[in-house]
């Protein structure tokens, strides 16, 4: 009995001290409701085990051991449930993208041009929407940086560098190779890019299909037909910081945004220059842009994550606050597996970000079938409205996500929890919404403007 009631105590303590780190983990984070409703716990608890102390020891026994058997129970039953493990459905080969029909190509276009014209005779179906959205005021104009002058002419600084850097993709390659094991130049190759401050690193093979059939951004001609051929893609991500994102839709994310491009535009262009002076082609890829392929597919298949309802990966630490980069080459790398750590089952439960959009451009139902993948697709047209009314990117749904959650302790549990359990992941959906709210605020922006 006294060794029941001793375990009781000590699981009583153990949950009253989880409270209490989570409410200063939460007042560190700036996240007062959570702040307030652990301490409202903790303070529960904490009255409890003092009463509990004055009550005579047959009573206090009884409900310790009380106690011990219901947690024991709860977490058992949260925890021993079969593990979420649905993954991407891939039915077919996609078909290859166009660059010049993605959004930002679009809007690249200049009115009266030839370009311009010939583009939307050719693409009628976008017409009436772009028309209707180059009303608005263009993200970082002149109308919203009149709101924000000292953040957004940061971001716009950040994006200036990233244009100049837009030409240093690719260069010579030194006839004479390094010859090493596919082993060797992977590890060294992820070394480096961790080394210049990825956070993330995979390895795929560059499936073609992923490959944009034309270019419709940057510097080289628009409308070149692209013709990338080589073997592997090395995907890697930077994370963003999480104070910044959590202003969304305000002005520090677009600033987060461009600092992180800009990084990964680094790490990028470094570490192919690299690659080509051991002798091998390798280019790198930046946002700004001059993608030659689609990234987030390829990070999904070197094993950096899975893609979510919000549209874009999510990866196990950081969720979808990252940025991605990629480097192709004829390096010879070792590839890495696809990971599944049950996104596709989470947010089938969650909808959190579908229920905060501002544009409603995130689908609340199920997966489709879209060039060749069950995926859930969302309205790009509607969010790049939005982003042109807000003057940022908004990241409002990468802001609400729960797996964006900081990298900590507290958090990695709870994504540990919900990678190995399906009622882990129901609870965490709710606990999310009842500790952070359905409908979070954005949180002050974290510098002085
Ligand atoms: S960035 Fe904003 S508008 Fe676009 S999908 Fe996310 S929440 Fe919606
Ligand atoms: S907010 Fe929820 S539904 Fe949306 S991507 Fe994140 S986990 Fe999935």
């Amino acid at each position: 009995m006294a060794v029941w009631s001793l375990l009781g105590l000590i699981g009583l303590c153990l949950v009253f001290l989880a409270f209490l780190f989570f409410t200063a983990v939460s007042l560190r984070e700036k996240e007062r409701r959570a702040a307030a409703h652990s301490g409202m716990i903790a303070a529960s608890l904490g009255t409890g085990l003092l009463v509990l102390i004055l009550l005579p020891t047959p009573i206090r026994d009884v409900i310790l051991i009380m106690f011990l058997i219901v947690i024991t129970m709860a977490a058992a039953y949260v925890m021993i449930s079969h593990r979420p493990r649905s993954s991407l459905v891939v039915s077919g080969t996609p078909e290859r993208i166009d660059e010049r029909d993605i959004v930002f190509a679009r809007f690249d276009l200049q009115e009266g041009s030839p370009q311009y014209a010939a583009y939307y005779a050719r693409m009628q179906e976008y017409q009436a929407v772009d028309t209707e959205i180059r009303k608005l005021p263009d993200i970082l104009s002149s109308s919203h940086l009149i709101k924000e002058p000292a953040l957004f002419s940061l971001a716009d600084a950040e994006f200036e560098l990233l244009e100049h850097l837009l030409v240093t993709v690719d260069g010579p390659v030194r006839p004479i190779r390094e010859e090493r094991s596919a082993e060797e130049n992977t590890r060294m190759v992820k070394e480096v890019v961790h080394y210049l401050g990825a956070d993330l690193c995979g390895v795929c093979e560059l499936d073609p299909a992923f490959v944009y059939s034309h270019v419709g951004r940057g510097p080289e001609p628009y409308g070149m037909e692209i013709d990338l051929n080589h073997a592997f893609a090395v995907v890697f991500a930077v994370h963003m910081d999480f104070s910044m994102i959590a202003s969304a839709p305000k002005a520090p994310v677009i600033v987060e945004t461009a600092k992180q491009y800009l990084a990964a535009a680094r790490i990028a262009t470094v570490t192919a220059g690299m690659i080509r002076r051991l002798g091998f082609p390798a280019r790198a890829h930046m946002a700004g842009s001059n993608y030659a392929a689609v990234v987030p597919p390829l990070a999904w298949k070197a094993g950096l994550g899975e893609l979510g309802r919000i549209g874009i990966l999510l990866t196990e630490k950081f969720g979808p606050r990252v940025r991605l980069g990629l480097v192709t080459t004829n390096l010879p790398l070792n590839v890495d597996q696809q990971v599944v750590f049950g996104v596709q089952d989470f947010c089938e439960r969650c909808n959190k970000c579908s229920d905060n959009c501002p544009s409603n451009a995130i689908p609340e139902g199920e997966r489709q079938l879209y060039n060749g993948t069950e995926r859930w697709v969302i309205d790009r047209e509607a969010c790049y409205r939005y982003w042109r009314k807000a003057g940022t990117d908004c990241a409002r749904c990468i802001f609400v996500c729960p797996y964006s959650k900081p990298d900590t302790l507290l958090h990695n549990a709870v994504r540990w929890a919900a990678s190995r359990s399906s009622r882990a992941q129901t609870l965490a959906v709710r606990a999310d919404d009842f500790f952070y709210g359905r409908h979070p605020k954005p949180h002050a922006p974290p510098f002085s403007r």
